[in-house]
Parts: C-alpha cells; structure tokens; sequence
C-alpha cells in the first residue's frame, strides 16, 4: 500500500530508529535530521515517515503531507536561524527528484541549505 514502510529503504528505517540520525524536530508524520555529509554549515533533511518514492510522488499522494513537509522545513530554518525572519541570510529548498538529477535515497526528502557562501550563487 501506497506510504507503507519499506524494510529496505535507509530512510524508513532512520525514522524506525533503527539507524541512528541526529534529529532536530519531529511531528507526528515527519522526521527532521542533520545529513550525514552537509553541504553547507545548515544541512537538514527533513523526511515524511510515510515511505514515498520522491517529493512528486508524495505530493500526489497525500499532498496535506507534502505540506506539512514543507512547513516543517520552514521550522527547521527558523530553528537553525538561517531563514531571514530569524536573522538569517535565507536558506534552499532542494527537492532530487530521479537518479539523474542526483537522487540517491528514494523516499522523498527535502535538503534545507543554509549559512554557506556558495548560496549566493544562482540556479
Ligand atoms: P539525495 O541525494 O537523495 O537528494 O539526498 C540523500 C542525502 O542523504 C545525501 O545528502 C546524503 O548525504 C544523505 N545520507 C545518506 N546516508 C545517510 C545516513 O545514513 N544518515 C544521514 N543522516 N544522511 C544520509
């Protein structure tokens, strides 16, 4: 069934506490965790706990949670004070989407980037 967890996917099971993870927030359907090799001096992933593909696939699902996801992360930021409103610089949102465009883990997961020169550069 469609979000059910998969026994063989790494984010389901960091949100089964069988893999440990530095978690910084937590609601009752989405994990927030620092990523194990950062990018920048903020670097949160935040996941749902249901398991899906990619954020599309997600968003098509259950698009409440697709939202609840992307507000968590807006927490996150406030939280690492890299957003504006908490005196930040601003901060990215990075949804890969697909192995070519860099995806490795297959349950859907938004970066949030944040504190680090290279943010200034564009898209
Ligand atoms: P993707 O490349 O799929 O968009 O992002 C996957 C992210 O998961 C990468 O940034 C990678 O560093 C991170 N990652 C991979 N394995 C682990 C792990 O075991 N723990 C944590 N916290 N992050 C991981």
């Amino acid at each position: 069934m469609s979000g059910e967890p998969q026994a063989d996917c790494l984010f389901c099971r960091i949100v089964a506490g069988e893999i440990p993870a530095t978690v910084v927030r937590e609601t009752g359907t989405t994990l927030a965790f620092r990523d194990i090799a950062p990018q920048a001096p903020t670097h949160v992933l935040v996941v749902p706990k249901a398991h899906y593909p990619d954020a599309a696939a997600l968003a098509g699902a259950d698009p409440a949670l697709a939202g609840a996801l992307l507000a968590e992360a807006g927490r996150v930021a406030e939280d690492e004070k890299v957003a504006e409103s908490a005196g930040g610089a601003g901060y990215r949102l990075i949804f890969n989407t697909g192995a070519g465009a860099g995806q490795t883990v297959f349950h859907a997961h938004v970066h949030v980037l944040g504190g680090g020169h290279g943010l200034r550069e564009k898209l």
